[in-house]
């Protein structure tokens, strides 16, 4: 239903906890987030009911970042339920996802056939574990990066989703934190900080840290560090799109 994510400088659950928070009137079940702490391990948290509820679970655990991915669920594929909160994680990757996934069935039967185990009744989990195969080159030749990972996945996807995604292996990127994100038909749009790079499903969860944002068209796929926006449309070709200035008040 709802997701925000973050790269920057700072460290970044307050925003993404806060921007969860925004999105609330739109109604959800569930909340979970996920970050790459400072040693680059993937810690989640999630929790049924309230953001407040995941606030606390964050605390507890001390999940802490400064790339994260955040997401309120409205399920439905699976009962709303801790187990079927997002993120949804295979290996050290991490997904949120709005929208639905027709054709999961298919690729769960596929990706089991691979031997990845679901812990989830979610179409989502489909996601994760389809990028990670695509990482691993079980689906064709192995992915350069995360970047391209999730160009390769969104192809084998039906129906409307918008993703964000983060992974703990990253080879190539020199350590440097980065947040991949995709949209098909589900809204997402990204923020221009002054301290970094943030995605949200709804321009008023960005208000807090920035007005300049950049509409991620059908297709789309957008790698975003603290300090760079890369972004490629549905035919892999790298494409440039407007900053504009929101005129929403916060
Ligand atoms: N289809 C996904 C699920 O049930 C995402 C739902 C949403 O957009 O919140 O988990």
């Amino acid at each position: 239903c709802g997701i925000v994510g973050a790269v920057g400088a700072m460290e970044c659950t307050p925003f993404l906890l806060s921007g969860l928070q925004t999105l609330e009137y739109r109604g959800y079940d569930s909340a979970g987030l996920a970050v790459l702490n400072e040693h680059g391990a993937l810690c989640r948290a999630r929790a049924k009911g309230r953001v407040s509820e995941l606030e606390s679970r964050v605390a507890e655990q001390g999940v802490a970042g400064r790339v994260g991915i955040a997401h309120t669920r409205w399920a439905t594929h699976g009962v709303p339920a801790e187990r079927n909160a997002h993120p949804h994680i295979s290996g050290g990757l991490a997904v949120v996802h709005n929208g639905i996934i027709e054709n999961y069935e298919a690729l769960r039967e596929q990706l089991q056939g691979l031997g990845y185990a679901f812990t989830s009744d979610t179409d989502t989990e489909t996601i994760a574990h389809l990028i990670q195969a695509c990482f691993k080159g079980q689906l064709g030749e192995p992915a350069e990066n995360l970047f391209s990972a999730v160009q390769c996945a969104v192809k084998h996807l039906k129906g409307a989703f918008a993703l964000a995604v983060v992974s703990e292996e990253e080879p190539g990127s020199e350590n440097e934190p980065c947040l991949v994100v995709a949209r098909e038909g589900s809204p997402l749009m990204l923020g221009v900080g002054e301290h970094g790079h943030y995605a949200a499903s709804d321009a008023s969860a960005l208000l807090s840290v920035t007005r300049r944002m950049v509409y991620l068209e059908n297709g789309d796929v957008a790698r975003l560090t603290a300090n760079a926006i890369e972004l490629v449309n549905g035919a892999g070709e790298p494409v440039k799109r407007e900053v504009v200035t929101s005129r929403l008040s916060a």
